[in-house]
């Protein structure tokens, strides 16, 4: 069995829990490696302190199951039976007293739970394994952090794709569609978020939704995207000067946030605490005068989710660890006049911070791409 299951186990016999069920499939996927969107149906990992785990599909999906997991029995339920009632008798044939119960609450819906107290009405439903789950996710193993790699790779080709399509006149929702069609041609199936391309003033909302404003000369192009690759997320921004001359003020703004971006980036290390890395880029852009314009945390933890632990923020005393993974997203906002972010996601080790994303940070990035350098 695979140590994250191992790790379960420990704690189940440690809390004196029977029966773990675990229904959301990114869970399932990452403790097994079985992928897959039951939709409306259930799928659910179950595993027992006294005997071996059990996966449950729909039928449909049973084979492509059971292939995946050969370690694992799968049992499966047609769409005309009671999914419940169906574990309800796979579990007794177990003869594994199934008493205590821990369950995801994050994501077991009340209906669920209902249907599920109804087929153990013995039960106890008093262990909630969404906090664990979540800690185990903090640090990837290696497979996970090539698979983000890569996710990277296409999230730089993400930018490229839109960088080189740019045109004035063009709308923000035009270069989202290209940016996307072109992804889905090279496999990519689905974007880790809904992608944004913001012109001027636009990338001044740091969740602005793309729309139909035209690009002019001489405007920033905040590109803010992300791909799922075998199950992993991406996540990077880049704001491209669009033109040939930035204003002063387009200058300040994005060498200052150029500044708390890199600093972060070098500064980054095992041990520091969370919030000490949020301090390093804010302290920068609070000592310039614009702290009050930089109005979210420095960044998120990624990995099966494009936002997960640990959290970059004030009050967060977490020590970073190995292979975490998360964002460093300094950005400063000016309503209606300017908006800069720029965002890598990487992992930590004993030499620091490394990047899954490399498309250039300088402020003429743009000009030199589409310059061929
Ligand atoms: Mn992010
Ligand atoms: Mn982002």
């Amino acid at each position: 069995m695979n140590a994250k299951i191992i790790t379960l186990s420990q704690a189940m016999n440690y809390d004196n829990i029977d029966i773990a069920l675990f229904n959301n499939p990114q869970t399932i996927q990452y403790l097994t490696g079985y992928e897959s969107d039951p939709h409306e149906r259930i799928l659910a990992l179950l595993l027992f302190k006294d005997s071996s785990p059990l996966l449950f599909t729909p039928a449909l999906e049973k084979e492509d199951a059971q292939k995946a997991v050969s370690e694992i029995e799968v049992f499966s339920y047609l769409d005309t039976e009671n999914p419940w009632e169906v574990i309800r008798k796979k579990v007794e044939s177990h003869q594994v007293p199934v008493k205590t119960w821990a369950i995801e609450k994050n994501h077991l819906t009340v209906a669920r739970k209902e249907a599920l107290e109804s087929a153990f009405p013995d039960s106890l439903f008093s262990h909630d394994f969404s906090g664990l789950l979540e800690n185990l996710r903090l640090q990837k193993e290696e497979h996970e952090l090539l698979l983000m790699k890569e996710a990277g790779r296409f999230a730089d080709e993400a930018i490229k794709i839109g960088a080189r399509f740019l045109k004035e006149g063009i709308t923000e929702q035009e270069v989202v569609a290209h940016i996307e069609y072109e992804l889905k041609k090279k496999g990519i199936s689905s974007m880790s978020f809904d992608t944004m391309v913001l012109f001027g003033p636009n990338a001044a909302s740091p969740h602005g939704i793309p729309g139909s404003t035209t690009l002019e000369k001489n405007q920033f192009v905040l590109f803010d995207l992300g791909v799922m690759y075998q199950g992993y997320a991406s996540d990077i921004t880049r704001t491209l000067f669009f033109g040939d001359e930035p204003s002063e003020i387009q200058q300040e703004v994005y060498q200052l946030v150029l500044e708390a971006h890199n600093q972060a980036m070098q500064q980054a290390q095992v041990g520091m605490r969370a919030e000490e890395l949020d301090h390093v880029a804010r302290s920068i852009i609070d000592q310039a005068g614009y702290g009050t314009y930089f109005n979210h945390r420095l960044g998120h933890g990624l990995g099966q989710d494009v936002h997960e632990y640990p959290s970059l923020m004030a009050g967060n005393e977490m020590a970073l660890q190995e292979n975490m993974c998360f964002s460093i997203e300094p950005g400063i906002y000016i309503l209606n006049q300017v908006g800069v972010r720029i965002e890598d996601c990487g992992y930590l080790d004993e030499a620091g911070f490394h990047s899954f994303t490399f498309f250039p940070t300088h402020l003429h990035a743009y000009k030199d791409f589409m310059n061929g350098n």
